[in-house]
């Protein structure tokens, strides 16, 4: 039970109860039986199974009030850096629930799916215009899955040329998936330290470059939100000593329009749809890692592959005896390709290079109006996001995640905290280009007045969140050992 006061200001207790089934109720209604009653079939007898007795009005409003319990992009401020929490346009839901597009079954033989295929074809385009790529795989359904999918045909590529590398250079300012994808597919990560600047230094990479190494991964813009300004230095080394140069670009949206990974010398990267291509995201829903690579590497690329006849129609090639296989179910999750479709023909060319530059105005703005209360390690222009640390606040016992629990007390969906791990005590924050100004002015008042009362009275924070329906949790247990129900 919690205390809860009342529009009209009585406080009533507020049952905080999942289990809402009462003995007797139903939720349907079916037709009067106009046929005569017969036995159920052999082995369907028995005890009917246990299941929850609703009425309609109980289900709606159970569900109602858990969405309302919930923080999101609809209803707030959600600077989750690394995450590009952006506003998503109603219009790609209208899109995305067009009949054709809704109803289109994936096994329709080509000859009667030409719609579905032309924005998928599209879509590849766009993205290959967008990266300076040759070619694209819309198939993986997440950033990682498209990183593990890169690692595999960039094997496939070294393994045809006679070549079993066992090493991959990962800078220590790569995203945590990186590894973790190189790891999976049988290669070894080196980590390689960033510069003082927080970027990768051209020596730093020299240094540790053989004829084992594989390639490079590189997450650009970085954790720390930083342009990696050495990429083409560094990929020459590795091209050197006969590598590949891997690009995590989940966070594309501070990049969009204004350069292209291929002009770097990138030979394959990853995007995230459900980040910069304004899919909605969060709680593990689906998304899109489409995979990007230069010519060399796209016969390695996952079958099918959509292509044009000279007939101008298109077609699915599975004969491609180099590629790496399926990753995904027929052409990766078609609903999120579909909504970036839409977003990329809505904003256009300029569109899209307006939302980065917008994207990165804000996070400036952020990191100077919050820099004289909030330690900023790296202090030089970001891109998208930028990072803080708790080191100023440590003298009062006040850390990172007290600051991010006091944040939902004012209304805000708290930044990423300790991540990344090259800074202690990091709080990242990604403000997105759909912040007004106004908004963004709310979220940096409630971050100054926080500084504020982690001076005059820590232990505000130390309570922190006191506005929230549960208090601080678990989340190692309730991730390991979650309870659905109760
Ligand atoms: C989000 C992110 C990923 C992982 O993407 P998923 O879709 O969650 O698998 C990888 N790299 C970077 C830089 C990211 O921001």
């Amino acid at each position: 039970m919690t205390a809860r006061v009342g529009t009209t200001g009585l406080v009533f207790e507020e049952p905080l109860i999942w289990e809402r089934s009462r003995s007797g109720r139903t939720g349907f209604s079916m037709p009067r039986r106009d046929v005569p009653e017969a036995p159920l079939p052999p082995g369907l007898e028995g005890e009917a199974p246990d299941l929850p007795e609703l009425t309609e009005v109980d289900v709606v409003r159970h569900f109602t009030r858990l969405s309302q319990w919930n923080v999101s992009v609809d209803t707030t401020t959600y600077p989750l850096g690394s995450c590009t929490m952006k506003y998503n346009p109603r219009l790609h839901e209208a899109v995305v629930a067009l009949e054709g597009l809704r109803t289109a079954h994936p096994l329709l033989p080509p000859a009667l799916a030409q719609g579905p295929l032309r924005i998928l074809w599209e879509t590849e385009r766009f993205l290959a215009e967008i990266t300076g790529m040759d070619a694209v795989s819309l198939q993986p359904a997440a950033g990682a899955q498209g990183e593990l999918t890169g690692i595999l045909v960039i094997r496939a590529f070294l393994a045809r040329r006679g070549e079993r590398r066992t090493k991959i250079l990962v800078p220590d300012t790569a995203h945590g998936t990186n590894p973790a994808s190189a790891a999976l597919c049988g290669l070894r990560p080196v980590p390689v330290a960033s510069g003082p600047g927080g970027v990768l230094e051209p020596a730093a990479v020299e240094a540790v470059m053989d004829e084992d190494v594989a390639g490079i991964m590189v997450t650009n813009p970085n954790t720390l939100g930083l342009f990696e300004e050495n990429l083409k230095e560094v990929a020459e080394i590795v091209h050197e000593k006969g590598g590949l140069v891997y690009c995590d670009g989940a966070n594309l949206n501070a990049l969009m329009g204004v350069v292209r990974m291929g002009d770097l010398g990138v030979d394959a990267m990853h995007l995230n749809l459900h980040k910069t291509f304004s899919a909605p995201h969060g709680g593990g829903g689906p998304g899109s890692g489409p995979l990007c690579v230069r010519a060399p590497l796209e016969p390695f690329l996952p079958v099918p592959r959509i292509v044009e006849r000279p007939d101008g129609s298109l077609d699915l090639d599975h004969d491609r005896p180099l590629s790496v296989g399926r990753v995904h179910a027929f052409y990766g999750n078609f609903g999120v390709i579909v909504r970036a479709w839409a977003y990329i023909r809505s904003m256009g060319a300029e569109g899209l290079r307006r939302a980065s530059e917008l994207a990165v105005l804000n996070a400036n703005y952020v990191k100077e109006r919050l820099k004289d209360v909030l330690h900023l390690p790296y202090d030089r222009p970001c891109l998208h996001e930028c990072v803080f640390t708790d080191r100023n606040q440590i003298p009062r016992k006040v850390t990172a995640l007290d600051i991010a629990k006091r944040l939902i007390d004012y209304g805000y969906h708290p930044p990423t905290i300790y991540f990344p791990l090259v800074v202690r005590g990091a709080l990242m924050i990604e403000p997105t280009e759909t912040e007004s100004k106004a908004d963004l002015d709310g979220f940096i008042e409630a971050l100054r007045a926080i500084a504020a009362e982690a001076e005059a009275e820590p232990q505000l924070l130390h309570d922190a969140p006191v506005q929230a329906k549960r208090r601080r949790l678990d989340e190692a247990a309730a991730a390991r050992s979650p309870c659905l129900t109760g």
